[in-house]
């Protein structure tokens, strides 16, 4: 199986870079928040839990994280790999993950971590406000509470996985074509 983490600040171009390399690799795309909007659309308990959170634009508690991507992965045994998106968000999140997948006979291969300033990424929220309907993406109050939370629990996670050898930094900002090329050339070095 090839794992991959998608990493970079809300509003890196994330989704966008999932979405291609999905269909070039042939992988399941495993994005926390879509699950959690999912969850909160079917009024799942969890969903109703995840509300309050995410609305404030804070990290959902991460034994729920956890669990709710423990249940994704089983419920996938035939897939080539994993691309993870929004998650691990936290080093606990990311110990987690390595445990699960060890369980699994399996580890994540790279991490590669969308690099845009912070200027960039408030632009590209307040357009995306407009047309995504997020109620997380509405107020600049909570942009930045979002942009704050990244900085203080999930950057941790990009030395996590350099520590292993594992990150690669790509430059977000440009065409979004010559961003999947260079994503495109770190994955097939570890393929
Ligand atoms: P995203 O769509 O990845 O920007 O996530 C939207 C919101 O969902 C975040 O601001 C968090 O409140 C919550 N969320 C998504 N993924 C996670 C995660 N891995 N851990 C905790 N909270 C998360």
């Amino acid at each position: 199986m090839l794992n991959i983490v998608l990493f970079g600040p809300p509003g890196a171009g994330k989704g966008t870079q999932s979405k291609k390399i999905i269909e070039k690799y042939h992988l399941i795309h495993l994005s926390t928040g879509e699950l959690l909007r999912e969850h909160m659309s079917n009024g799942t308990e969890l969903g109703k839990v995840a509300h309050t959170y995410i609305d404030q634009g804070n990290l959902v508690p991460d034994d729920l994280v956890i669990k709710m991507v423990d249940v994704e992965i089983d419920s996938h045994p035939e897939t080539n790999g994993f691309i993870f998106d929004g998650f691990p968000r936290t080093v606990k999140q990311a110990e987690a993950l390595d445990e699960l997948l060890e369980k699994k006979g399996e580890k994540i291969a790279l991490m590669i971590a969308l690099d845009v300033d912070e200027e960039e990424l408030k632009n590209r929220l307040k357009l995306r406000a407009q047309i995504s309907g997020r109620t997380d993406d509405q107020d600049e109050e909570r942009i930045n509470n979002r942009i704050a939370v990244y900085k203080k629990e999930t950057l941790p996670v990009a030395e996590y996985y350099e520590k292993q050898s594992k990150l690669k930094r790509i430059k977000g900002v440009g065409e979004i074509d010559e961003i999947f090329n260079d994503i495109c050339k770190a994955i097939d070095q570890v393929k």
